[in-house]
């Protein structure tokens, strides 16, 4: 039976970075990352190193680590993920921040994300903001069911509901938009390190801005007045999505970096 160093050793000459193989050890094992570095000589049974070397060989092939060991940290919470939902990304923490700072301000907020995913935005914003009314919406049922056991399990009161974008939300008006929309274009070659995420979460049109047009088309009607509308995009598209926000008719029209410096957020304020 071979120890932990070797699995590691092993992982490593299959392409598997030191930490990722380390954490599907600790998953395997059912032991925290400091038991890991301090029992290196700890041989794996039969049925550990059954479980261990499939997930191994589908981290070599490009699987998320996330979907392997099925959960995902995202601005504090754990997170449960599947194929059928977007990895949640340390950049879109950038978006929690800014819409946490704007809602310090107010009383009772109704907030909506849209194409919420795995709930990552939506569930962050209640946590760290609860007197805020949270509302988030996707297009895929499969989604709305992780994003429903992630809120069940944070015991997080969020309100979830089925939209292709606008269409499920008529008539409805929230004192704040998020939404961190598929923004990559068809085709890019970006994509084929995405290839296990979902493509619909993902791409937007040969360009990658079809839904950012369609939210922010729509977001006027949606918004009361001094509401923000708060965007993730693609490190090249603040211009582009700043100009969309500016023919709707929005003010005060900001980008914020992520942690790299990429300028990864852009919103605007309905007047
Ligand atoms: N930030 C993701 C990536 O490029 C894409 C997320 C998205 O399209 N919303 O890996």
């Amino acid at each position: 039976m071979k120890t932990v160093a070797e699995v590691l050793t092993q992982a490593r000459s299959a392409g598997v970075d030191r930490l990722d193989a380390q954490l599907l050890l600790c998953h395997v094992l059912g032991r925290s990352r400091s038991w890991l570095l301090a029992n290196d000589d700890v041989a794996l049974d039969a049925t550990q190193q059954q479980h261990l070397s499939p997930l191994i060989a589908r981290r070599a092939s490009g699987e998320p680590l996330a979907y392997l060991v099925g959960e995902k940290e995202f601005h504090g919470l754990t997170l449960q993920v599947s194929p059928a939902v977007l990895v949640p990304r340390p950049d879109t923490e950038t978006l929690v921040d800014w819409a946490l700072e704007l809602l310090r301000d107010t009383s009772h907020p109704h907030v909506l994300d849209m194409g919420t995913g795995s709930g990552a935005i939506a569930l962050a914003l209640k946590h760290t903001c609860p007197h805020a009314r949270v509302s988030a919406l996707d297009a895929s049922d499969e989604a709305l069911a992780v994003a429903r056991a992630n809120a069940e399990r944070l015991q997080l009161d969020i309100q979830l509901l089925q939209s292709d974008w606008w269409q499920g939300v008529a008539g409805q008006r929230f004192d704040m938009i998020v939404s961190n929309p598929p923004y990559i274009a068809e085709g890019d070659a970006h994509l084929a390190a995405l290839q296990h995420e979902p493509l619909q979460a993902l791409t937007s049109g040969t360009n990658g801005l079809d839904a950012m047009h369609e939210i922010i088309a729509g977001a006027r009607q949606h918004l009361n007045a001094g509401a923000w509308l708060l965007l993730e995009h693609g490190h090249d598209q603040a211009p582009a999505v700043a100009r969309l926000l500016a023919a709707a008719g929005f003010s005060e029209i900001t980008t914020r970096p992520d942690l790299s410096g990429t300028p990864r957020c852009t919103g605007g304020r309905r007047v």
